[in-house]
């Protein structure tokens, strides 16, 4: 396998209720490192034939977002090194946050393959509303709605073949083979 996906973004925008549909579970081990608020939950997709192991992140609710956006950032720092591919998720119904530019900085620096997934998308109205997050420059933006599943098919087949094509492309020009 070696295929890990995690998922991250600030509070409440709905990372684990699409963990839960993704891994079609309500129990997934939970590992937390001694002394920190840092637990994470680790779970196994499968898709059309493939299984990838994907990150929740944040696993605690949190109620002042100025407070936590150091922790936020910590969390999607580790993301970036622990996983192959990030997804990204924001709330369409809340729009673009101070945080959610915070670790979309992160992301555009990274050299990690990104899925800007824009969550709670759960009607034909927000559809439009989505395109908004284009703006992060972090490529296309996948309309979800985690609560009833809708586009998590078209995410997860774009997660898959991220998969077969192999690496992110680097910055590096084509050189010709002659
Ligand atoms: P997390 O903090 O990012 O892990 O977010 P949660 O998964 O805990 O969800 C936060 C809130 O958003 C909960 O009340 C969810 O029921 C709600 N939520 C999650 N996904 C959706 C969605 O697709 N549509 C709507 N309307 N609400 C959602
Ligand atoms: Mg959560």
């Amino acid at each position: 396998m070696g295929n890990i996906v995690a998922i991250v973004g600030r509070p409440n925008v709905g990372k684990s209720t699409l963990f839960n549909r993704l891994t079609q579970t309500r129990d997934a081990i939970i590992h937390e490192s001694s002394g920190v608020t840092r637990d994470r939950n680790y779970g196994t997709v499968n898709w059309n034939g493939y299984d990838f192991s994907l990150i929740d992140t944040g696993g605690y609710v949190v109620n002042s977002e100025d407070i936590f956006e150091e922790e936020i950032r910590k969390q999607a720092m580790l993301a970036i090194e622990e996983a192959d591919s990030i997804i990204f998720m924001v709330d369409v119904v809340s729009g673009i946050t101070d945080l959610d530019d915070a670790v979309a900085g992160l992301l555009r620096k990274s050299k990690k393959k990104v899925f800007l997934v824009a969550n709670k998308v759960d009607n034909s109205e927000r559809f439009y509303d989505a395109t908004f997050f284009y703006k992060f420059g972090l490529g296309e933006v996948f309309p979800v709605s985690s609560i009833t599943g809708s586009g998590t098919g078209d995410l997860l087949d774009k997660v898959v073949e991220s998969f077969i094509d192999g690496p992110v492309e680097t910055e590096e020009p084509d050189i010709p083979k002659f």
